[in-house]
């Protein structure tokens, strides 16, 4: 069977990765999104082992000694991690795999998985990626003020994606990832 492909969704916190993947997988249904491990306390409204899997420091760094990341990162001083097994599991079933990451971990899938797909969504300003973060309401100032300060390094790494896009409407950005996952299907079945 062939082999399903790899998506990377990164971007800074609070530009709407959740929230178009969201709106994606509701138009392509058949998208798998893995289930990263963290070791950040559990949100009001997250269910443990669907949202995240949510387990203690210890647990994550015996996970990272075992070897079971393929990649994890300390992200606004929380570790988040997807596990290996499950992307080749489910790649080898044929599943289109998605990652919603951060982006230290979207660089390193990229130097272990050559034909990782990567798309990294901006937003459209600085301002408003200050009011998103502080709609979503779920980090203090102090917090908030340092997501800000990374989300400004990691925008200059975005020329290193596949594809940038600017997530100003939720639909239109979505139409836009839409048709690069539809575009990219297209290619790997005429590579046969
Ligand atoms: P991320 O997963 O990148 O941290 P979220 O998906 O949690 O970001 O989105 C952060 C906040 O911004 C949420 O409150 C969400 O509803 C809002 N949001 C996302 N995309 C847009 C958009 N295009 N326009 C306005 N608000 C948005
Ligand atoms: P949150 O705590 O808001 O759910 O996520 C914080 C950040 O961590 C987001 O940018 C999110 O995409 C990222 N993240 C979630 N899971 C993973 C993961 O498994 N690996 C990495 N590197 N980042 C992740």
């Amino acid at each position: 069977m062939k082999q399903g492909l790899l998506l990377i969704i990164s971007g800074p916190s609070g530009v709407g990765k959740d929230t178009v993947f969201k709106e994606l997988r509701k138009r392509l249904p058949d998208l798998r999104k893995t289930v990263s491990v963290t070791t950040r306390p559990i949100r009001a409204g997250e269910i443990d082992g669907r949202d995240y899997i949510f387990v203690g420091q210890e647990r994550f760094e015996l996970m990272i000694a075992e070897n079971r990341f393929l990649e994890w990162a300390c992200v606004h001083g929380n570790y988040y991690g997807t596990p290996a097994d499950e992307v080749t599991r489910l790649r080898a079933e044929g599943c289109d795999v998605v990652m919603v990451i951060d982006v230290q971990g979207a660089e390193k899938v990229v130097n272990r998985i050559c034909d990782a797909l990567t798309v990294f969504l901006v937003p459209p300003s600085h301002a408003e990626l200050a009011r998103r973060l502080e709609g979503r309401g779920t980090e203090d100032g102090q917090a908030m003020a340092r997501r800000l300060e990374e989300a400004d390094r990691e925008i200059r790494v975005s020329s290193a994606y596949d594809y940038v896009i600017v997530n100003d409407v939720v639909d239109r950005a979505v139409d836009e990832l839409a048709e690069i996952v539809q575009k990219e299907r297209q290619r790997r079945g005429d590579d046969d």
